[in-house]
């Protein structure tokens, strides 16, 4: 038996959350689920949105599935999801984007792998507030040291890019690529402009490169990358990038495949993988039962197989890809036009599921 930490998360959170426990339970997978909730409503009993319990529940585990969390936008807490990703510091957001055979999307046969630096870049919460004393010191050091110009009523976000982590990610992306019988690695940046930071990242990440020689390795300029992934997706395979370009890149290669509906992931540590969709809570479908549950459902997929349940993975991969062929039972978004009437509801596409398991 597993024992697994299981996140529903707010928004859509709990509907796609209860889909995913069905179908996972109905592979015959012997699992204990240890569920926890997290984000706004905790924060309003318990004065945090992230207990102590939940990371401690997943340092025990060492796998949880998670549905997506609320971040309020501007002020309130700090993101549930970047915090967990620091305090266990799962260093790498690994998603495959692959298309599945009668989805309705632009292009056939994509299939990438984008793997995100996780820990650091303008997510590592250095924040300058405007008008605080520390931002002015700030200021004031910034340009006596560089003669450059900073508006005093500016807010600062800080970039650090370090050596170690980038390593940590681009060797990863490496190994990945060798385990998953993968050709290329294609590191993604901006050295052009920041130097310092995204220069250091990719002259780290061709230092790695070497050590795989069996493996062919490239670099793109990140808006060319966007062109280029639009254009022809199928010249790239596995992508390493920073994490704020990886949260761009990660979106717009779920529109590639389908929508964000479609796209799992995971969060990996040394010791610890945390799975959950590649997209949020959409707020707006709160309760409807109208969303897609694919993606957290496929994150599952991804969660037995780093369980080592080889079989049961492959039979609910199957099972998503019959349905998804079939086009029956699937979401408004997967259907011709949004306002399709013959649209499955969230729990609808689980039933569909489990009926081909069983
Ligand atoms: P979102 O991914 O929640 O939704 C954007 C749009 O994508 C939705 O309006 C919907 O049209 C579509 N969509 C998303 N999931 C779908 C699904 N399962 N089925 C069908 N359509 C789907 O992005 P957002 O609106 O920018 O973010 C909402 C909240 O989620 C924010 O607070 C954000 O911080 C948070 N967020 C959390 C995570 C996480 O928990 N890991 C990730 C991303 C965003």
């Amino acid at each position: 038996m597993y024992n697994i930490t299981f996140i529903p998360g707010d928004g859509i959170g709990p509907e796609i959350s209860v889909a995913t426990k069905r179908v996972i339970e109905a592979t015959g997978v012997d699992i204990r689920w240890d569920i926890h909730e997290a984000g706004q409503e905790v924060f309003e009993k318990e004065g945090t949105p992230l207990p102590q319990k939940v990371i401690d529940s997943i340092e025990k585990n060492r796998v949880a599935l998670k549905g997506p969390i609320t971040t309020p936008v501007g002020m309130g807490f700090r993101s549930v999801n970047v915090t967990l990703r620091q305090n266990l510091d799962l260093y790498c957001c690994l998603r495959p984007c692959k298309t599945f055979k009668g989805t309705r999307t632009r292009y056939e046969d994509v299939d990438l792998a984008i793997i995100r630096e996780n820990t650091e870049d303008l997510y590592a919460g250095i924040e300058f507030e405007k008008g605080s004393e520390d931002t002015k010191k700030l200021i004031d050091f910034i340009i006596g040291s560089t003669e450059k110009i900073i508006r005093p009523d500016s807010g600062i976000s800080i970039k650090p890019i370090s050596v170690y982590a980038t390593e940590r990610i681009v060797s990863f992306a490496f190994e990945y690529a060798r385990k998953n019988k993968r050709k290329k690695v294609t590191a993604v940046h901006k050295a052009n402009i920041m130097k310092c930071s995204d220069g250091l990242f990719l002259e780290t990440a061709r230092n790695v490169a070497k050590r795989y020689p069996d493996i062919q390795f490239e670099d793109r300029i990140v808006d060319n990358m966007c062109m280029q992934l639009v254009q022809k997706p199928e010249l790239y395979d596995v992508i390493v990038l920073p994490n704020l370009y990886g949260d761009i890149i990660s979106d717009l290669a779920a529109g590639l495949i389908g929508g964000l509906g479609l796209a799992p992931g995971v969060n990996l540590g040394e010791e610890v993988a945390v799975f959950e969709p590649a997209h949020g809570s959409a707020p707006k479908y709160k309760g409807l039962n109208k969303v897609n549950p694919l993606a957290m459902i496929l994150s599952g997929v991804m969660m037995l197989r780093h369980l080592g349940e080889i079989e049961a993975a492959r039979r609910l991969e199957g099972a998503v890809a019959s349905v998804i062929e079939e086009g029956r039972y699937v979401t408004y978004d997967m259907k011709p036009t949004p306002d399709d009437p013959t649209a499955a509801t969230t729990s609808m596409v689980a039933d569909a599921i489990i009926e081909k398991l069983t």
